[in-house]
This record gives structure tokens, sequence and C-alpha cells, in this order.
């Protein structure tokens, strides 16, 4: 049979977190943190079980938990989502991104990608018959060229994606930026998709910059965000996506095809654990210590790399130590050393070989110092 998907393979981060788990390596591939999640919080989950609330919730989510994520946005980015038509709560983010990509992609559409870029929306652009028009990031800070995205966008285009913080280089976009694309997409009516999975990890005093804190970008806006990545638990696999209404009544057709509704109790549990923002908002400052830790201890070592400004992955330059492929190193060092990482490659067009690795610094001190440990071997 013919394939739908004929250049989709296994994800690296499978098969960087599997060979990681058959040699026993310390890993900082795959990004997951090996720190618990709140037992508050997965007290609240019980509760919520216990309770009784075990059967399908509301398909676009249960009304408390609406509210808390429409009011939280508020307070920070002064944006106020109508709770009943503007958010649905999705399996992940990847399903946010699934379903906003297939609501609006049509076959021939072209979807500007930046690269480096998070290994999911290529193969959704593919999915929904479109094309990806990808544009690489420029310099040692992987700035947007404006001027080429100005370039690049034709009568096809359909959709722009970003990502801030981003996966993998840790860079974010500024305020200017933002304002650039603003400007760039008025009176168009061209979709930006906004993943910003990370947006409470960001470091240095670095302001998140939401695309909906712009008018001009809210309008046309899907801001795609992770429960897993702010309350440390990945693999619970809940997530959200505030839109428009005009956007969100198509994205909802996608949902409701493909789960329907995702996890009842958590978001019971979510709902309640939100009611208090010190978690959020400290959490910036706690993946900050964690990247100057593993940096600190990175000191000496002939790894060289710029400090991320958010997320929690760490892009190094190997050069010095070895020539050897970045897919080769990264294999070479979990089998023969006993450490996994993600060779940035993966993410690159055409699989361009850059001689980086990509760290994942949410572990607990100890992974860090003994990891470390390893790379200053080399
Ligand atoms: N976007 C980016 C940039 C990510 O790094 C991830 C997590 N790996 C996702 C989306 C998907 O998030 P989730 O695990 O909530 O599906
Ligand atoms: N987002 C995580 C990372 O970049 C992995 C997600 C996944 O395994 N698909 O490491």
């Amino acid at each position: 049979l013919p394939s739908k998907l004929p250049a989709g393979k296994t994800s690296i981060f499978s098969v960087m977190s599997g060979l990681a788990r058959k040699h026993d390596a310390i890993d900082l591939s795959q990004g997951f943190p090996n720190f618990e999640t709140d037992n508050h919080l997965k007290e609240l989950v019980c509760k919520a079980m216990k309770e009784g609330y075990n059967q399908y919730p509301p398909m676009n989510g249960i009304p408390e938990l609406r509210e808390q994520i429409v009011s939280k946005i508020e307070n920070l980015y002064g944006k106020k989502y109508d709770e009943a038509s503007e958010i649905i709560f999705t399996a992940g983010a990847t399903q946010a991104l699934y379903c906003a990509i297939n609501a609006f992609v049509h076959p021939g559409d072209e979807v500007i990608v930046f690269k480096p870029a998070y290994d999911s929306y290529e193969p959704d652009i593919k999915l929904a018959g479109g094309k990806p028009v990808l544009i690489e990031l420029k310099g040692r800070d992987f700035k947007i060229d404006w001027e080429e995205v100005e370039e690049k966008i034709t009568s096809k285009t359909r959709m722009i994606v970003i990502n801030t913080p981003h996966n993998p280089t840790g860079t974010v976009l500024s305020k200017s930026d933002m304002q650039r694309l603003e400007k760039l997409l008025k009176n168009t009516n061209i979709i930006l998709l906004s993943d910003e999975v990370y947006e409470h990890l960001i470091f240095d005093k670095e302001e998140h910059q939401s695309a909906s804190k712009f008018p001009g970008l809210a309008e046309r806006a899907i801001v795609c965000a992770s429960f897993g990545k702010t309350f440390h638990n990945t693999g619970w696999k809940m997530g959200y996506c505030v839109a428009p209404e005009v956007l969100m009544k198509e994205i909802i057709k996608f949902h409701q095809a493909t789960v329907f509704c995702v996890n009842h109790p958590m978001q019971r549990a979510f709902a309640e654990y939100l009611k208090n923002p010190d978690h959020y908002l400290s959490l910036g400052d706690f993946y900050q210590q964690k990247r100057d830790k593993f940096l600190e201890l990175m000191e000496g070592s002939k790894f060289k790399g710029t400090p991320s400004k958010g997320t929690y992955f760490q892009v190094m330059d190997y050069s010095e130590i070895t020539d050897e492929h970045d897919v080769d190193f990264a294999k070479r060092l979990i089998t023969k050393h006993g450490l996994a990482s993600i060779p940035v490659s993966v993410f690159h067009k055409d699989g361009k070989d850059h001689k980086q690795l990509r760290f994942c610094f949410a572990k607990n001190d100890e992974t860090l110092e003994k990891a470390t440990e390893i790379l200053h071997k080399l």
C-alpha cells in the first residue's frame, strides 16, 4: 500500500530514549524531568477519581478549568478569550498542533516553518496535503530573517508556525520580532500557529512574548500550550489551545474526530491546583538555576554553547572533540560512555549536521553531576 507519510520514521526521541534504556545510560535526551510532579497535584487527581469524575467530561473541557486558563492568560498577557467558545483541552500540545494544522491546511497550501524545528510540524502539514516552506534561523542566536519571510510569503501561504521559547535552540522571540510579524501579517488571511509549550521556562528576566499579547496576531493565532512542561508530568499528555471563535469552530471538528475529550480527573485536579499561581510563576527561576548548574558543571569541557534563554534544553557544539556526524556521535555517547543526548541535525533542514548535541537539563543535581563527569572525559 502507498504510505501517506513516506518520509516518516521513528522519532529521534523514541530512538534515543530506547537506546538509553537498553544501555542503562544517563538520559539527557528526550525532554522530560527526572523529578516528580507535586504530590498535592497527584492527590487532587486521586481525589477527583474517588469523587467519581471518571466518565467523559464535556468535549471542550470542564468549565472550571476553562475559566482558570482563560483568566491566567488574561492576567499574564492581557487577552481575554471567551471561555465557552475559544479554548479546548487536548491530548498534549501535540494533538492541538495536529488539529490546528489539519483544520486549515488544504492540499497545495504552503506553511512556513523555521528550521531547526520541533519534529511534529512537518508530518502534520504533509498529512494535510500542505507544503512546508522551510526558512532557516540565522546565526548563533538563531534569529528570524523577516525580509526572507516576506519574500517567501505567496498567495498560497496559509499558515506560519512559530515556537517561543524554542526547541531545540533555547532562543526566544523578542517583542520587536512579534511586532514585525504583526505588521507582516496585517491585511492577509494567514493563520499563525504559535507553539508556546515552554512559556514559563524563560530565563534572565526575559518576558515571554505570547502571540496573544499582540492584537494583530491574537486575531489570527492559535496558541498551543502543554501542562506536561509546566507541571513536571509530560506522561499525563495534557495540553490546550486557545484561538478566536471563528478558528476554534474549525479546530473543534478535528478535536471531536480525534479524541473528542481528554482526561476528566486531571482536568478537575488542574482546575483546583491552578488557583495558586506560585508554581508556574517560579518556574523560570527554578529552571534558570538548573541551566546555570549544568553550564557551570560543563565549564572546562570541550563542549561550547550559548546559554539557553528558555526551555529545558541546552545546545552544545562538540567540534573540538570529533568531526563525527552528530547522530553517530550521539549513539557512541550512549553505547560507549553511558550518556544519552539528542543530535541537533534531526531538527535541521535536510538533516544538516552542525556538530551540536541537545542536552535536557530538567534533571536532579546528582544526574547533572554524573552526566557532566562523563562529558568532561571526552
Ligand atoms: N511543541 C514543542 C516545541 C515541544 O517540545 C513539545 C514537547 N516535546 C510539544 C510541542 C508537545 O507537547 P506535549 O508533550 O504536551 O504533547
Ligand atoms: N518535546 C520533547 C523533546 O523535544 C519530546 C516529545 C516527544 O517525545 N515527542 O524532547
